[in-house]
Protein backbone atom coordinates (compact mmCIF):
# COMPACT_ATOMS: atom_id res chain seq x y z
CA UNK A 1 0.00 0.00 0.00
CA UNK A 2 1.32 3.44 -0.86
CA UNK A 3 2.66 5.27 2.04
CA UNK A 4 0.77 8.85 3.55
CA UNK A 5 2.47 11.45 3.25
CA UNK A 6 1.70 14.99 4.81
CA UNK A 7 3.64 18.23 3.03
CA UNK A 8 3.99 20.88 5.68
CA UNK A 9 4.93 24.31 3.61
CA UNK A 10 4.19 22.24 0.30
CA UNK A 11 4.13 25.59 -1.71
CA UNK A 12 7.53 25.98 -1.01
CA UNK A 13 11.03 25.57 -2.34
CA UNK A 14 11.58 22.12 -0.09
CA UNK A 15 7.75 21.13 -0.79
CA UNK A 16 7.35 21.46 -4.78
CA UNK A 17 10.58 19.57 -4.68
CA UNK A 18 9.00 16.60 -2.60
CA UNK A 19 5.98 16.90 -4.46
CA UNK A 20 8.08 16.42 -7.86
CA UNK A 21 9.49 12.91 -5.70
CA UNK A 22 6.34 11.84 -5.22
CA UNK A 23 5.07 12.34 -8.52
CA UNK A 24 7.86 10.26 -9.79
CA UNK A 25 6.66 7.49 -7.73
CA UNK A 26 2.86 7.35 -7.31
CA UNK A 27 2.40 3.58 -6.52
CA UNK A 28 4.92 4.32 -3.49
CA UNK A 29 3.76 7.65 -2.19
CA UNK A 30 0.47 9.43 -1.98
CA UNK A 31 -0.12 12.77 -0.55
CA UNK A 32 -2.54 13.20 2.64
CA UNK A 33 -1.88 16.99 3.35
CA UNK A 34 -0.54 19.96 1.94
CA UNK A 35 0.17 23.07 3.67
CA UNK A 36 1.07 26.30 2.77
CA UNK A 37 0.74 30.28 4.50
CA UNK A 38 0.31 32.06 1.11
CA UNK A 39 0.81 31.87 -2.35
CA UNK A 40 -3.02 30.28 -3.14
CA UNK A 41 -2.36 29.82 -6.70
CA UNK A 42 0.52 26.96 -6.10
CA UNK A 43 -1.89 25.43 -3.34
CA UNK A 44 -4.83 24.99 -5.71
CA UNK A 45 -2.72 23.61 -8.44
CA UNK A 46 -0.96 21.50 -5.87
CA UNK A 47 -4.58 20.30 -4.67
CA UNK A 48 -6.07 19.20 -8.00
CA UNK A 49 -2.71 17.15 -9.07
CA UNK A 50 -2.35 15.31 -5.82
CA UNK A 51 -5.89 15.31 -4.42
CA UNK A 52 -5.33 15.61 -0.88
CA UNK A 53 -7.47 15.08 1.96
CA UNK A 54 -6.79 18.33 3.41
CA UNK A 55 -5.19 20.93 2.48
CA UNK A 56 -4.36 23.72 5.47
CA UNK A 57 -3.83 27.71 4.81
CA UNK A 58 -2.59 30.79 6.95
CA UNK A 59 -5.91 32.30 7.32
CA UNK A 60 -9.92 31.76 6.96
CA UNK A 61 -9.37 34.50 4.07
CA UNK A 62 -7.03 32.37 2.43
CA UNK A 63 -9.27 29.32 3.47
CA UNK A 64 -12.29 31.28 1.69
CA UNK A 65 -10.38 31.94 -1.48
CA UNK A 66 -9.42 28.43 -1.92
CA UNK A 67 -12.04 26.93 -0.91
CA UNK A 68 -13.39 26.99 -4.59
CA UNK A 69 -10.70 25.71 -6.50
CA UNK A 70 -10.08 22.61 -4.83
CA UNK A 71 -11.52 19.33 -5.75
CA UNK A 72 -14.39 17.54 -4.86
CA UNK A 73 -13.09 15.34 -1.62
CA UNK A 74 -10.17 17.69 -0.27
CA UNK A 75 -11.03 19.70 2.60
CA UNK A 76 -9.91 22.73 3.50
CA UNK A 77 -8.55 23.95 6.89
CA UNK A 78 -6.57 26.73 8.68
CA UNK A 79 -4.22 27.91 11.68
CA UNK A 80 -1.91 26.33 13.77
CA UNK A 81 -4.09 23.57 15.07
CA UNK A 82 -4.67 22.57 11.92
CA UNK A 83 -1.09 22.02 11.08
CA UNK A 84 -0.45 19.90 14.21
CA UNK A 85 -3.65 17.45 12.94
CA UNK A 86 -2.36 17.01 10.03
CA UNK A 87 1.09 16.55 10.90
CA UNK A 88 -0.06 13.72 14.12
CA UNK A 89 -3.31 12.64 11.66
CA UNK A 90 -2.92 8.81 12.67
CA UNK A 91 -3.24 7.58 9.17
CA UNK A 92 -0.04 9.34 8.10
CA UNK A 93 3.07 7.76 7.77
CA UNK A 94 5.44 10.70 6.74
CA UNK A 95 5.85 14.22 7.22
CA UNK A 96 7.79 16.75 5.42
CA UNK A 97 8.99 19.66 7.35
CA UNK A 98 9.25 22.23 5.41
CA UNK A 99 7.60 25.44 6.61
CA UNK A 100 10.56 27.71 7.30
CA UNK A 101 11.30 29.41 10.43
CA UNK A 102 9.68 29.32 13.95
CA UNK A 103 6.43 28.75 12.39
CA UNK A 104 7.44 25.24 11.63
CA UNK A 105 8.12 23.92 15.16
CA UNK A 106 4.68 23.12 16.40
CA UNK A 107 3.63 20.50 14.05
CA UNK A 108 6.99 19.18 13.67
CA UNK A 109 7.07 18.39 17.09
CA UNK A 110 3.33 17.16 17.23
CA UNK A 111 4.95 14.66 14.25
CA UNK A 112 7.38 13.51 15.98
CA UNK A 113 5.56 13.02 19.07
CA UNK A 114 2.81 10.97 17.21
CA UNK A 115 5.64 8.37 16.13
CA UNK A 116 5.54 9.53 12.51
CA UNK A 117 8.94 9.36 10.14
CA UNK A 118 10.15 13.05 9.92
CA UNK A 119 11.75 14.23 7.17
CA UNK A 120 13.21 17.39 8.75
CA UNK A 121 13.99 20.43 6.41
CA UNK A 122 12.98 23.01 9.20
CA UNK A 123 15.82 23.29 11.32
CA UNK A 124 14.42 25.92 12.88
CA UNK A 125 12.76 24.24 14.95
CA UNK A 126 15.60 21.94 16.21
CA UNK A 127 17.72 24.92 16.64
CA UNK A 128 15.15 26.79 19.13
CA UNK A 129 14.30 23.36 20.86
CA UNK A 130 16.73 20.78 20.17
CA UNK A 131 16.46 19.33 23.58
CA UNK A 132 12.78 19.30 23.92
CA UNK A 133 12.64 17.96 19.80
CA UNK A 134 15.10 15.07 20.56
CA UNK A 135 13.24 13.87 23.60
CA UNK A 136 9.97 13.94 21.47
CA UNK A 137 11.52 12.01 18.65
CA UNK A 138 12.42 9.27 21.32
CA UNK A 139 9.39 9.37 23.21
CA UNK A 140 7.39 8.80 20.54
CA UNK A 141 9.15 6.63 18.93
CA UNK A 142 9.36 8.72 15.47
CA UNK A 143 12.30 8.11 13.03
CA UNK A 144 14.09 11.25 12.41
CA UNK A 145 15.68 11.77 8.88
CA UNK A 146 17.63 14.88 7.89
CA UNK A 147 16.71 16.82 4.64
CA UNK A 148 19.72 19.20 5.29
CA UNK A 149 21.64 18.54 2.18
CA UNK A 150 24.92 18.36 4.51
CA UNK A 151 23.23 16.86 7.28
CA UNK A 152 22.07 13.88 4.83
CA UNK A 153 24.94 13.41 3.27
CA UNK A 154 26.52 13.29 7.44
CA UNK A 155 23.82 10.39 7.85
CA UNK A 156 24.72 8.75 4.94
CA UNK A 157 28.29 8.81 5.68
CA UNK A 158 27.87 7.44 9.99
CA UNK A 159 27.67 3.57 10.36
CA UNK A 160 24.27 2.75 10.74
CA UNK A 161 23.34 0.08 13.86
CA UNK A 162 19.76 -1.59 13.93
CA UNK A 163 18.58 1.77 11.91
CA UNK A 164 20.33 4.18 14.15
CA UNK A 165 23.39 6.18 13.28
CA UNK A 166 26.45 5.85 15.37
CA UNK A 167 29.53 8.09 15.81
CA UNK A 168 31.86 5.70 17.32
CA UNK A 169 34.75 5.76 15.85
CA UNK A 170 33.99 8.32 14.30
CA UNK A 171 36.81 11.60 14.73
CA UNK A 172 35.47 14.87 13.25
CA UNK A 173 32.13 15.82 11.10
CA UNK A 174 32.97 17.86 8.14
CA UNK A 175 30.43 20.05 7.62
CA UNK A 176 30.60 21.78 3.87
CA UNK A 177 29.18 25.40 2.71
CA UNK A 178 29.53 26.96 -0.08
CA UNK A 179 30.25 30.23 1.42
CA UNK A 180 27.50 32.00 -0.67
CA UNK A 181 27.31 34.85 -3.03
CA UNK A 182 29.34 37.27 -1.18
CA UNK A 183 32.29 34.71 -0.30
CA UNK A 184 34.46 37.14 -3.10
CA UNK A 185 32.88 40.71 -2.43
CA UNK A 186 35.00 43.20 -1.32
CA UNK A 187 33.85 43.72 2.84
CA UNK A 188 33.04 47.33 2.10
CA UNK A 189 30.17 46.83 -1.03
CA UNK A 190 28.40 44.69 1.93
CA UNK A 191 27.11 47.58 3.59
CA UNK A 192 25.05 48.46 -0.42
CA UNK A 193 24.29 45.05 -1.24
CA UNK A 194 20.15 44.36 -1.97
CA UNK A 195 18.10 41.77 -1.57
CA UNK A 196 18.19 40.37 -4.61
CA UNK A 197 21.77 39.83 -4.60
CA UNK A 198 21.80 38.36 -1.13
CA UNK A 199 19.30 35.82 -2.64
CA UNK A 200 20.92 35.12 -5.89
CA UNK A 201 22.54 31.92 -4.34
CA UNK A 202 25.93 30.66 -6.87
CA UNK A 203 24.89 27.22 -5.91
CA UNK A 204 21.36 26.15 -5.04
CA UNK A 205 17.50 27.64 -5.74
CA UNK A 206 15.98 28.09 -2.47
CA UNK A 207 13.41 30.08 -0.26
CA UNK A 208 14.39 33.83 0.37
CA UNK A 209 15.04 33.29 4.47
CA UNK A 210 17.16 30.34 3.82
CA UNK A 211 19.24 32.37 1.25
CA UNK A 212 19.74 35.40 2.87
CA UNK A 213 21.12 32.64 5.67
CA UNK A 214 23.22 31.40 3.05
CA UNK A 215 24.77 34.74 2.02
CA UNK A 216 25.35 36.18 5.94
CA UNK A 217 26.63 31.93 7.02
CA UNK A 218 23.81 32.12 9.40
CA UNK A 219 22.59 29.27 7.55
CA UNK A 220 26.05 26.89 8.88
CA UNK A 221 25.87 28.55 12.28
CA UNK A 222 22.17 26.93 12.47
CA UNK A 223 23.29 23.87 10.68
CA UNK A 224 26.68 23.55 13.09
CA UNK A 225 23.68 23.50 16.01
CA UNK A 226 21.47 21.35 14.11
CA UNK A 227 24.03 18.80 13.66
CA UNK A 228 25.22 18.89 17.16
CA UNK A 229 21.38 17.64 18.33
CA UNK A 230 20.94 15.00 15.10
CA UNK A 231 24.46 13.24 15.64
CA UNK A 232 24.42 13.47 19.47
CA UNK A 233 27.78 15.64 19.39
CA UNK A 234 29.55 18.83 20.53
CA UNK A 235 29.94 21.77 18.80
CA UNK A 236 33.80 21.01 18.91
CA UNK A 237 33.61 18.26 16.44
CA UNK A 238 31.59 19.76 13.99
CA UNK A 239 34.37 21.96 11.44
CA UNK A 240 32.88 24.09 8.80
CA UNK A 241 34.86 24.27 5.46
CA UNK A 242 34.18 26.20 2.45
CA UNK A 243 33.98 24.36 -0.79
CA UNK A 244 32.25 26.76 -3.63
CA UNK A 245 32.13 23.99 -5.86
CA UNK A 246 28.93 22.65 -3.45
CA UNK A 247 29.75 18.95 -4.76
CA UNK A 248 30.47 17.54 -2.05
CA UNK A 249 27.63 17.73 0.49
CA UNK A 250 29.35 17.29 4.00
CA UNK A 251 32.16 14.84 5.06
CA UNK A 252 32.69 12.14 8.12
CA UNK A 253 36.53 11.75 9.36
CA UNK A 254 37.08 8.95 11.05
CA UNK A 255 39.91 7.53 13.53
CA UNK A 256 41.51 5.61 11.31
CA UNK A 257 42.68 8.48 9.03
CA UNK A 258 39.37 7.43 6.79
CA UNK A 259 37.49 10.49 5.28
CA UNK A 260 34.40 9.71 3.97
CA UNK A 261 32.08 11.82 1.60
CA UNK A 262 28.95 12.27 0.18
CA UNK A 263 28.98 14.17 -3.58
CA UNK A 264 26.08 14.53 -6.20
CA UNK A 265 24.96 17.57 -7.59
CA UNK A 266 23.40 20.40 -5.61
CA UNK A 267 20.07 19.46 -6.09
CA UNK A 268 17.48 18.92 -2.96
CA UNK A 269 15.55 16.18 -4.70
CA UNK A 270 18.31 13.74 -3.56
CA UNK A 271 18.82 14.18 -0.02
CA UNK A 272 14.81 14.56 -0.17
CA UNK A 273 14.56 11.32 -2.33
CA UNK A 274 17.05 9.77 0.04
CA UNK A 275 14.94 10.42 3.41
CA UNK A 276 11.46 9.28 1.77
CA UNK A 277 12.94 6.14 0.20
CA UNK A 278 15.86 5.09 3.29
CA UNK A 279 16.80 2.60 3.64
CA UNK A 280 15.66 1.80 0.16
CA UNK A 281 17.02 3.66 -3.26
CA UNK A 282 14.72 5.53 -5.37
CA UNK A 283 15.52 7.84 -8.80
CA UNK A 284 14.87 11.22 -8.31
CA UNK A 285 15.68 13.21 -11.38
CA UNK A 286 18.95 14.62 -10.42
CA UNK A 287 21.19 14.91 -13.17
CA UNK A 288 24.23 12.33 -13.17
CA UNK A 289 27.07 13.70 -11.40
CA UNK A 290 29.69 14.21 -14.28
CA UNK A 291 32.95 14.48 -12.36
CA UNK A 292 35.27 15.38 -15.52
CA UNK A 293 33.00 18.36 -15.84
CA UNK A 294 33.51 19.81 -12.69
CA UNK A 295 36.99 19.29 -12.97
CA UNK A 296 38.20 20.46 -9.87
CA UNK A 297 36.67 20.42 -6.30
CA UNK A 298 38.17 23.67 -3.75
CA UNK A 299 38.47 24.07 0.08
CA UNK A 300 39.15 26.92 2.13
CA UNK A 301 38.53 27.87 6.30
CA UNK A 302 35.27 30.31 6.68
CA UNK A 303 36.67 33.60 7.22
CA UNK A 304 34.98 35.14 10.33
CA UNK A 305 35.47 38.70 9.97
CA UNK A 306 32.73 38.71 6.66
CA UNK A 307 31.12 35.83 8.63
CA UNK A 308 30.44 37.24 12.00
CA UNK A 309 27.28 35.22 12.00
CA UNK A 310 28.85 31.95 11.81
CA UNK A 311 31.34 33.18 15.17
CA UNK A 312 27.45 34.32 16.90
CA UNK A 313 25.71 30.86 16.28
CA UNK A 314 29.04 28.70 16.90
CA UNK A 315 29.45 30.94 20.23
CA UNK A 316 25.62 30.07 21.23
CA UNK A 317 25.61 26.58 20.47
CA UNK A 318 28.73 26.66 22.82
CA UNK A 319 27.14 28.66 25.39
CA UNK A 320 23.67 26.21 25.19
CA UNK A 321 20.61 27.14 26.92
CA UNK A 322 18.25 29.21 25.06
CA UNK A 323 20.60 31.05 23.49
CA UNK A 324 20.29 29.54 20.00
CA UNK A 325 16.55 30.24 20.47
CA UNK A 326 17.37 33.57 20.68
CA UNK A 327 19.90 33.71 18.22
CA UNK A 328 17.06 31.85 15.89
CA UNK A 329 14.33 34.23 16.52
CA UNK A 330 16.76 37.81 16.30
CA UNK A 331 18.16 36.44 12.89
CA UNK A 332 14.74 35.91 11.72
CA UNK A 333 13.43 39.17 12.79
CA UNK A 334 16.79 40.74 11.06
CA UNK A 335 16.45 38.84 8.11
CA UNK A 336 12.72 39.83 7.41
CA UNK A 337 13.54 43.95 8.17
CA UNK A 338 16.52 43.42 5.61
CA UNK A 339 14.24 41.89 2.95
CA UNK A 340 11.80 44.52 3.68
CA UNK A 341 14.70 46.94 3.15
CA UNK A 342 14.80 48.49 6.47
CA UNK A 343 18.23 47.97 7.59
CA UNK A 344 21.60 47.01 5.31
CA UNK A 345 22.70 43.69 5.22
CA UNK A 346 25.85 43.68 7.90
CA UNK A 347 23.36 44.75 10.21
CA UNK A 348 21.61 41.43 10.38
CA UNK A 349 24.81 40.47 12.30
CA UNK A 350 24.33 43.89 14.30
CA UNK A 351 21.28 42.40 15.59
CA UNK A 352 21.70 39.28 16.03
CA UNK A 353 25.00 40.25 18.25
CA UNK A 354 22.95 42.91 20.54
CA UNK A 355 20.38 40.45 21.24
CA UNK A 356 22.54 38.03 22.38
CA UNK A 357 25.03 40.39 24.50
CA UNK A 358 21.84 41.41 26.56
CA UNK A 359 20.42 37.75 26.53
CA UNK A 360 19.84 36.80 30.13
CA UNK A 361 19.60 33.13 29.62
CA UNK A 362 17.54 30.41 31.27
CA UNK A 363 17.27 26.73 30.90
CA UNK A 364 14.48 25.94 27.93
CA UNK A 365 12.97 23.03 30.02
CA UNK A 366 9.55 23.36 28.52
CA UNK A 367 7.57 24.21 25.25
CA UNK A 368 5.86 27.85 26.86
CA UNK A 369 9.89 28.43 28.10
CA UNK A 370 11.32 27.89 24.15
CA UNK A 371 8.22 30.52 23.14
CA UNK A 372 8.82 33.07 25.67
CA UNK A 373 12.58 32.96 24.96
CA UNK A 374 11.60 33.49 21.32
CA UNK A 375 8.91 36.18 21.97
CA UNK A 376 11.71 37.97 24.09
CA UNK A 377 14.19 38.05 21.43
CA UNK A 378 12.05 39.18 18.71
CA UNK A 379 11.11 42.06 20.89
CA UNK A 380 15.30 43.13 21.62
CA UNK A 381 15.71 42.60 17.96
CA UNK A 382 12.69 44.95 16.92
CA UNK A 383 14.25 47.55 19.46
CA UNK A 384 17.47 47.06 17.81
CA UNK A 385 16.41 47.69 14.53
CA UNK A 386 14.28 50.57 15.76
CA UNK A 387 17.58 51.90 17.45
CA UNK A 388 19.66 51.35 13.83
CA UNK A 389 17.06 53.47 11.69
CA UNK A 390 17.41 56.61 14.57
CA UNK A 391 20.64 56.97 14.29
CA UNK A 392 20.38 55.94 10.51
CA UNK A 393 17.81 59.34 10.52
CA UNK A 394 19.95 61.41 13.21
CA UNK A 395 23.19 60.81 10.64
CA UNK A 396 21.39 61.57 7.13
P1 LIG B 1 10.20 28.66 1.31
O1 LIG B 1 10.14 30.05 1.79
O2 LIG B 1 10.40 28.41 -0.14
O3 LIG B 1 8.88 27.87 1.76
C1 LIG B 1 8.43 27.94 3.08
C2 LIG B 1 7.09 27.25 3.26
O4 LIG B 1 6.64 27.54 4.59
C3 LIG B 1 6.00 27.77 2.31
O5 LIG B 1 5.14 26.72 1.97
C4 LIG B 1 5.26 28.80 3.16
O6 LIG B 1 3.92 29.00 2.76
C5 LIG B 1 5.33 28.13 4.53
N1 LIG B 1 5.22 29.11 5.62
C6 LIG B 1 5.87 30.30 5.74
N2 LIG B 1 5.49 30.94 6.87
C7 LIG B 1 4.59 30.15 7.48
C8 LIG B 1 3.82 30.26 8.67
N3 LIG B 1 3.93 31.33 9.47
N4 LIG B 1 2.96 29.26 8.98
C9 LIG B 1 2.85 28.18 8.19
N5 LIG B 1 3.55 28.01 7.03
C10 LIG B 1 4.41 28.98 6.69
O7 LIG B 1 11.36 27.94 2.17
P2 LIG B 1 12.26 26.69 1.76
O8 LIG B 1 13.49 27.16 1.07
O9 LIG B 1 11.42 25.63 1.13
O10 LIG B 1 12.75 26.21 3.20
C11 LIG B 1 11.89 25.51 4.07
C12 LIG B 1 12.71 24.97 5.22
O11 LIG B 1 13.67 24.01 4.70
C13 LIG B 1 13.53 26.03 5.97
O12 LIG B 1 13.56 25.71 7.33
C14 LIG B 1 14.92 25.89 5.37
O13 LIG B 1 15.95 26.26 6.27
C15 LIG B 1 14.98 24.39 5.09
N6 LIG B 1 15.90 24.03 4.00
C16 LIG B 1 15.67 24.47 2.75
C17 LIG B 1 16.54 24.15 1.72
C18 LIG B 1 16.29 24.59 0.30
O14 LIG B 1 17.04 24.21 -0.60
N7 LIG B 1 15.27 25.38 0.02
C19 LIG B 1 17.68 23.37 1.99
C20 LIG B 1 17.87 22.94 3.30
C21 LIG B 1 16.97 23.27 4.30
MG1 LIG C 1 22.02 22.96 4.13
Amino acid sequence: MAELITILGSSGSIGVSTLDIVARHPDRYQVFALTGHSRIDVLAAQSRQFRPRYVVTGSQQSADLLQGQVPVGTEVLWGEQALVDVASHPEVDSVMAAIVGAAGLLPTLAAARAGKRVLLANKESLVMAGALFMDAVRDGGATLLPIDSEHNAIFQCLPCVAGKVETGGVSRILLSGSGGPFRTRPLAELQHVTPAEACAHPNWVMGQKISVDSATMMNKGLELIEACWLFGVAADFVEVVIHPQSIIHSLVAYSDGSVLAQLGNPDMRTPIAHALAWPQRIESGVKPLNLVDIARLDFEAPDLERFPCLALASSAARSGKDYPAALNAANEVAVAAFLAGHIRFPDIATVVEAVLNSWQPSEPSDLDAVQHADRQARILATDQILAINKTKARIS
